[in-house]
């Protein structure tokens, strides 16, 4: 153990954010071997910091004055808000030289487990700028992490419905990185937030394909109604015949057809034969008939086994 002085310094400078017990250690040693002049210039500024320096009323950001020196500074656009968890996100957007309008710092972000709700942070004070009616779009620019994501969600499900225009920031590769090591929530994200270069003529040529292919079906439509389709014909419902049977019921046009066609011809035999002539037909027609049946058929008798309940009757016998 050191001296109360010295370990104090030590237990101190350990409560930094990012300092470990070793590097506290070596840093109260740097300054117990430093000169005393160069250690009043650090509890100078420590101090005056602490006195001199507090946040923007406005935005947040850390300002020696009541309002920090972009919200001092009249010529950044009024229209635009990008929200950050931090002042020092307020410094490294700045150094992107990529925005010019306003910021808003909410002192952190939702973090459940640090005890972090959305009343700890600064959304309060951001809803109550939104009166201002030249502010038109806020830019949720919130860490890519677990919180991050929550505290946009939460901001996003709490802004949209007040009708301003909400947007974040893509997620994407870093500038000089390689795909194949990006990993997947990152490339993921780089392929969802992707940018249109050109709209291209596919999107045309689509039209084309879509508009032939409705042509196409009204085509079909039309032919469908000029030609009405045949009738569905039962199949092995009942007797095998009901479908020959039905067939010819219902192609009733070209039953009617026939019919007509059959009586014009039996009118005209009737005009041009006479009963002598007739008779003369009907012995020749005989005859022919009687010489048939003497003929053998040229067709043996089926080999099949008879249809149980119906007898095979044979025209030429
Ligand atoms: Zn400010």
């Amino acid at each position: 153990m050191y001296d109360a002085a010295v370990q104090n310094l030590i237990d101190e400078l350990g409560r930094l954010p990012g300092v470990g017990p070793k590097s506290a250690q070596r840093i109260a040693f740097y300054i117990l071997n430093a000169d005393s002049a160069e250690m009043e210039k650090l509890t100078t500024a420590i101090s005056t910091v602490k006195k001199t320096v507090s946040f923007c009323e406005v935005c947040g950001n850390v300002s020696e004055t009541k309002l920090c020196a972009i919200c001092r500074d009249e010529r950044r656009d009024p229209s635009a808000i990008c929200v950050v968890e931090e002042p020092k996100d307020v410094v490294a957007v700045e150094r992107t030289r990529s925005f010019t309008g306003r910021y808003h710092v909410l002192g952190g972000a939702i973090n459940p487990m640090a005890g972090l709700g959305p009343d700890q942070l600064r959304i309060r004070e951001l809803v109550a700028r939104l009166s201002d009616e030249r502010i038109q779009e806020i830019i949720l620019a919130m860490d890519p992490n677990l919180e991050g994501e929550a505290t946009a969600t939460y901001l996003s499900r709490l802004l949209v419905p007040l009708g301003i225009r909400v947007s974040r920031l893509a997620s994407g590769l870093p500038v000089g990185g390689d795909l194949e090591y990006a990993d997947e929530i990152t490339l993921g994200r780089a392929l969802e937030g992707r940018r249109v270069i050109s709209e291209g003529m596919r999107a045309e040529a689509k039209d084309a394909a879509a508009d032939f292919e409705e042509a196409m079906e009204e085509e079909a439509a039309e032919r469908a109604e000029s030609a009405p389709e045949p009738a569905p014909t039962k199949r092995w419902s009942g007797s095998m015949f009901d479908d020959i049977d039905g067939a010819q019921e219902e192609s009733g046009e070209q039953g009617s057809l026939n019919e007509e066609l059959l009586e014009q011809t039996l009118e005209e035999q009737e005009v041009s034969t006479s009963e002598e002539e007739r008779a003369k037909r009907r012995a020749s027609y005989e005859e022919r008939l009687e010489e048939l049946k003497k003929t053998p058929l040229r067709t043996p008798t089926p080999k099949v086994p008879p249809i149980p309940g119906a007898t095979y009757v044979n025209p030429w016998t």
